[in-house]
């Protein structure tokens, strides 16, 4: 069962994401988190990301389907299915990705697009912000996540439609509280066979939020 959590920063995709890798077993990979480890390991990659990131921009897209191809290619990588948080953000990830899944015989089974106000994610950020100490993230100020934002509306929310197309996409109210968004996912889940990959991607008619 490999799924996508979609939604802007602040909607919840990370701690929907832990929720689902403990009740499913699946493995969460989030890239941001990937990039972050980048970062503290001062690679190249790291070095290039943190001035993207720290901005409020992508970074660019073969660093990214690159990260995940190597992920997908590893035998212990999701076993019983990946949750992708925070990727593909763009269209051409969205393509890439669909084509290193069908090379390994492997298939979405649907996109989780957590729905959220937009003008409540501020105040979101600022208990992030309050809750994190001294761990605050660099790019988790407001100036930045303004941009984020708007990175979010013109790159990331075109992808909505092209899963929607293809009948993958399945959404969840964000706004409510972290419990009942959870119920609300495992309700969409519930119809598909945990275990079976092929059966997920080959289901006519597409996702669950269809029934
Ligand atoms: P996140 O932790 O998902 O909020 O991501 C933090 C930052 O990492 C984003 O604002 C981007 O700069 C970068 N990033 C994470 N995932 C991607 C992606 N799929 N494509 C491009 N940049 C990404």
């Amino acid at each position: 069962m490999n799924l996508i959590l979609l939604g802007p920063p602040g909607a919840g995709k990370g701690t929907q994401a832990k929720i689902l890798e403990e009740k499913y077993g699946l493995r969460q990979r989030s890239t941001g988190e990937m990039l972050r480890a980048e970062i503290a390991a001062e690679t190249e990659i790291g070095k290039q990301a943190k001035r993207c990131m720290d901005a409020g921009h992508l970074v660019p897209d073969d660093v990214l389907i690159g990260m995940i191809a190597s992920c997908i290619d590893k035998e212990n990588c999701g076993a019983k299915g990946i949750i992708l948080d925070g990727f593909p953000r763009t269209i051409p990830q969205a393509e890439a990705l669909d084509r290193m899944l069908a090379e390994k015989g492997k298939s979405l089974c649907c996109v989780i697009e957590l729905k959220v106000d937009e003008d409540r994610l501020l105040e979101r950020l600022r208990s992030r912000i309050a809750e994190s100490g001294d761990n605050v993230r660099s790019d988790d100020n407001e100036e930045v996540f303004r941009n984020r934002l708007s990175v979010y509306r013109e790159q990331t929310a075109p992808i909505i439609p092209y899963y929607e197309k293809v009948g993958l996409l399945c959404s969840v109210d964000g706004m409510q509280p972290i419990a009942q968004v959870s119920a609300d996912i495992d309700a969409l889940l519930s119809g598909f066979d945990e275990d079976d990959d092929e059966e997920c991607g080959n289901r006519s008619g597409g996702c669950c939020c269809h029934r």
